[in-house]
């Protein structure tokens, strides 16, 4: 008989196959039986019992790494048949194998597998499981279906783009962050009146390849107008409808859809290599937001935005291989800012020649800053990178001891 392994170490080793065994009912029961689950929930720090109901309980063994601190009460239960689990805390699900693979940063659930079990064979008979040819089916297709919306999105925006129109109200959104005109139709930056994108402005993005690539389009006009809007347009279309809420549907930034904000670096082709030709840079300024990026461009620093919080795999190597002599990290300074900077410094000051930690003050964003304001709290950055550091680190602390302490009185009631 053969075991899960062996079957599927035959797959991959299949030319061009890069499969991963798919985590099924009958995979999930049988790595259960097969593996020493109390042995394993106790090395994670679970302590756990195995109530008459078929449920083990005890402390979320991930917490850590889906709430950044260990769970307070012991409100994490797993299914002992399949080893499906969750956590009370944060209200997520998951599953054993799922949970081996976090823990360990594994890649695969074989190697996930691999390791509940002590790499031994399982030991129940392999199941008709299957393996991952139907989901990599699935996956061109949904990656033809991406493309297909990419590509209206972008002729979206190179319609819009081509009429260059920018309102009065547009222009005083962006004024308000000291974001001039020449600026915004420097980077294309344009207006919609009416339809889907009404009251919002249209960024445009663009790749190496000097092509429009995607968009983000902000509401200038506030969410309050959006959600009159949007109401009035419901009750036009259907008087007898009753609206609960639009605001929830509310974004005040709306990526092109199918645009991957992941491996794209605002700011790189639309500002910096505008003629198209990478060259080595003294200094990168890494920023959040695209209006974040906007400013510093214009106002003379090299800058990109990695479109939110954290800086994506595909937009590392991009950094890396720009290679600037000097990269600055100027996330916002709040709490998620704050653990980017420190986890991001970690992360690439042994990897690139010198990493420096910007902090802005008053904990303003960087958009909020003059040329000679910037330019001396990038000089700052320079000479006080470890204390700009243990700063984000004090702010992130204090901000998990707030939390800490907001959660305290529910759990004494
Ligand atoms: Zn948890």
């Amino acid at each position: 008989m053969r075991s899960f392994l062996e079957h599927a170490e035959q797959t991959r080793t299949r030319p061009g196959s890069g499969f991963d065994i798919e985590v099924t009912e009958e995979v999930k029961r049988s790595v259960m039986a097969s593996c020493d689950v109390r042995g394993i929930l106790e090395k994670w720090g679970v302590q756990p019992t195995l109530g008459s109901n078929g449920q083990w309980s005890g402390y979320c063994p991930d917490h850590f790494i889906h709430d950044g601190h260990p769970q307070h009460q012991p409100k994490w239960t797993m299914n002992a048949e399949n080893g499906d689990c969750y956590c009370f805390t944060s209200s997520r699900g998951s599953n054993l194998i799922y949970l081996a693979r976090r823990i360990y940063q594994l890649s695969t659930n074989e190697e996930a597998i691999r390791w509940l079990t002590n790499g031994e064979a399982l030991a129940a008979a392999p199941p008709e499981f299957v393996f991952d040819e139907r989901t990599a089916e699935e996956d061109i297709e949904r990656e033809q279906h991406r493309l297909e919306e990419l590509s209206k999105g972008v002729e979206t925006v190179r319609r819009l783009v081509s009429r260059r129109h920018l309102s009065d109200e547009c222009l005083e959104y962006f004024a308000n962050d000291g974001i001039t005109k020449d600026t915004l139709d420097a980077l294309g930056v344009c207006s919609v009146e009416s339809g889907w994108l009404e009251g919002r402005a249209v960024i445009p993005f663009i790749d190496s390849e000097m092509e429009l690539c995607g968009y983000v389009a902000v509401c200038y006009k506030g969410k309050e107008w959006w959600v009159k809007t949007q109401y009035d347009r419901l009750k036009k279309a259907d008087p007898k409808t009753s609206i609960v809420s639009v605001a929830a549907n509310y974004r005040k930034a709306l990526y092109c859809s199918g645009f991957l904000s992941g491996s794209h670096l605002f700011g790189l082709y639309e500002g910096l290599f505008y003629d198209g030709t990478p060259r080595r840079l003294d200094r990168l300024v890494v920023v959040e937001g695209e209006r974040d990026a906007m400013k510093l461009l214009q106002e003379g620093v090299e800058c990109v935005s990695v479109h939110g919080t954290s800086i994506k795999d595909e937009q590392r190597t991009a950094i890396k291989a720009i290679n600037p002599k000097t990269l600055y990290l100027g996330f916002d300074m709040d709490a998620a800012g704050c653990k980017a900077a420190v986890k991001e410094y970690d992360r690439l000051f042994t990897e690139m020649e010198c990493v420096r930690c910007v902090n802005f003050p008053d904990g303003k964003d960087p958009k909020k800053f003059s040329s000679r304001e910037l330019e001396e709290i990038l000089a700052d950055a320079d000479r006080s990178t470890f204390e700009n550091l243990a700063a984000r680190q004090e702010i992130y602390d204090r901000f998990r001891q707030d939390a800490r302490q907001k959660k305290q009185p529910a759990i004494a009631q």
